[in-house]
């Protein structure tokens, strides 16, 4: 069972009630119900529902997909931490998820780390924007090929 993984305790307030519980319930579906909720069309990013290769019906479904499905629909993996500092590590434990709040409590980002340890997506939720160029959630994908791989 997934322990110590639902400590969304966020004394900031600035999430709202309704997104934690919704996100708290996540963390207790299997899965096997993300799957099936994600084909039926509730959940997913244009990529997942415009790939329509019958990928979700069909019966095997590896757990790689499950990684991709939670990291685009932005949801927490099942093996997720929560961290509170400046910044998140580019290298972690493999196939999780990490949130990283500010000392305000403040949820400023979720990364994704892949099968390798190696970061793969982040999710800005806050952070410098003085010439207001930037818009929040916003995704950084991570490219380990590239000299400076966050995208
Ligand atoms: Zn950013």
């Amino acid at each position: 069972m997934v322990t110590g993984t639902s400590a969304y305790k966020n004394s900031a307030g600035k999430s709202d009630w309704a997104r934690e519980q919704l996100l708290s319930a996540y963390q207790d579906w299997t899965d096997a119900e993300v799957l099936e909720i994600a084909a039926s069309g509730m959940i997913g990013g244009e990529s997942e529902r415009s790939a329509g290769r019958g990928r979700y019906s069909s019966k095997g479904i590896s757990s790689s997909d499950v990684f991709e499905l939670r990291r685009g629909s932005g949801e927490p993996y099942q093996n997720h931490k929560i961290v509170t500092g400046r910044n998140l590590n580019p290298k972690g434990e493999p196939n999780t998820s990490v949130d990283l709040y500010n000392k305000d409590g403040v949820l400023t980002q979720r990364r994704y780390y892949g099968s390798d340890g190696r970061a793969q997506l982040d999710i800005d939720y806050d952070h410098s924007n003085a010439d207001g160029t930037h818009t929040f959630p916003h995704r950084h994908e991570w490219d380990w090929t590239q000299k400076k791989p966050r995208q």
